[in-house]
């Protein structure tokens, strides 16, 4: 029974009787032990070869058809009989066929990578963009703050006196919960990196002026100074002054304030 496998190759030869004397009797012998299954599959052969009979000219069938069939089977049977891998010699053909494939593949690779590129700076400036739209949002909160402060009517005014006539005054406007506004036209800027800086005067006698922030006026003069967690309450203060200090700023006043504002 076991020996089913290599009877079905001789099924259709054996339908078409084509095999040799020792083929037959081997398949004979082994219809014989009683193989339904091979019995079958020759009933099912024989049922085939005489549709091609019915269809064929009405001729037996010449010798060397019979033979050219009994070979084309046999050969068929010898190659699926041994399942083994051909070794063929790499034709040119083949070759441009394995070069076209290296080259497919090398392109969908440099594709890929590309478009994993592409993709990366698409997030990059997709988060750029969003920094930049929360940074505008920041600003335009701050200047909505500032629009607020110098808008107000609840926003205590404060008049910024120059010591020196040739320079314009400032003025200030304190909300108590929105912070102070400086605000100037024409201010002089001050020498190499020097900045002008706000300090707040205690009402207290003797405390010393807290300082505040620093502003460089642009180059047309404009000076605005926006200050949103002023260092004091504006009832505790009893003025605003701006001195000329060195960049950065300085923790006490270290040359005589330019402006002077009283809070009345
Ligand atoms: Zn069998």
């Amino acid at each position: 029974m076991n020996n089913c496998e290599q009877f079905r190759e001789l099924i259709e030869a054996y339908a078409l009787g084509a095999l040799d004397a020792e083929e037959h009797a081997a398949l004979d012998a082994h219809l014989s032990s009683g193989c339904s299954d091979c019995t079958k599959a020759i009933e099912e052969a024989r049922w085939v070869v005489s549709q091609l009979a019915y269809l064929a000219p009405q001729q037996a069938p010449s010798l060397t058809l019979k033979s050219r069939l009994m070979q084309s089977v046999r050969s068929e049977a010898s190659v699926s009989r041994r399942p083994v891998l051909v070794f063929r010699p790499r034709t040119f053909w083949t070759w441009v066929g394995v070069a076209a494939l290296i080259i497919v593949t090398l392109y969908s690779g440099w594709n890929a990578l590309r478009l994993q590129e592409q993709a990366r700076q698409a997030r990059n400036s997709a988060a750029e963009a969003e920094r930049g739209q929360q940074k505008l949002q920041q600003e335009l909160a701050l200047t909505e703050r500032e629009v607020s402060i110098l808008t107000d009517p609840a926003s205590v005014r404060i008049s910024l006196l120059p010591q020196n006539a040739q320079t314009p005054q400032l003025e200030a406007r304190w909300h108590s919960q929105l912070g102070i506004v400086v605000t100037g036209q024409q201010v002089p800027v001050p020498g190499g990196s020097r900045v002008w800086q706000l300090w707040l005067i205690p009402k207290t006698p003797g405390a010393k002026p807290m300082p505040s922030l620093t502003v460089r006026p642009g180059p047309d003069g404009k000076f605005v100074l926006p200050v949103f967690t002023p260092p004091k309450l504006i009832a505790e203060t009893k003025a605003l002054a701006i001195t000329d200090e060195p960049a950065g700023g300085s923790p006490q006043p270290t040359t005589i304030p330019r402006w002077v504002g009283g809070i009345s």
